[in-house]
């Protein structure tokens, strides 16, 4: 509206094309804005954001065996397929692969272990150890059940 005033009669045009960048300016900071996150109960923030750890053979997914995807709890990003799971009997669910990209390493504050997280959102997801040997590709991430959900495969 004060645009308009200032450019005056002449300046409709102008004002149209103001308008206009407005609007493009206005769509790209809010797609630049992180994506729609799940709201999270106490215990789903102590493990996803404050990084705590759920307790073995507690967790939804640890001897679950169903095809599909895992997804992050709190973003939706999918994480892991059901094929990568394997039983390494520690009490929380294993894979020796994740979704291409879909998983962040960072060493973790124990100077020890790394810790693994949603490359999309950051949410904490457990630790991946290597050289355990437990499967060919020699690489278990730990992953807290609480962190994720599951999506079954359609059945055809
Ligand atoms: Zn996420």
């Amino acid at each position: 509206m004060q645009l308009y005033l200032l450019v005056g009669k002449a300046g409709h045009r102008k004002h149209f094309l103001y308008s206009k960048t407005l609007v493009i300016m206005v769509i790209m900071s809010t797609s630049q804005k992180p994506t729609t996150q799940n709201k999270l109960s106490p215990e789903e923030e102590h493990v996803i954001v404050n990084k705590g750890t759920e307790m073995p053979f507690t967790g939804k997914y640890f001897a679950f065996w169903e095809k599909g995807t895992y997804v992050c709890k709190r973003c939706g990003a999918k994480l892991y397929r059901s094929e990568n799971k394997f039983e390494a009997n520690c009490g929380w669910p294993s894979f020796d692969e994740e979704i291409p990209g879909a998983v962040k390493r960072r060493p973790d504050p124990d100077g020890v272990r790394t810790e693994i997280e949603c490359a999309n959102c950051g949410a904490h997801l457990g630790h991946a150890f290597v050289g355990e040997h437990f499967t060919e590709k020699d690489t278990r991430h730990c992953v807290n059940s609480i962190s994720m959900d599951f999506i079954p495969d359609k059945k055809e």
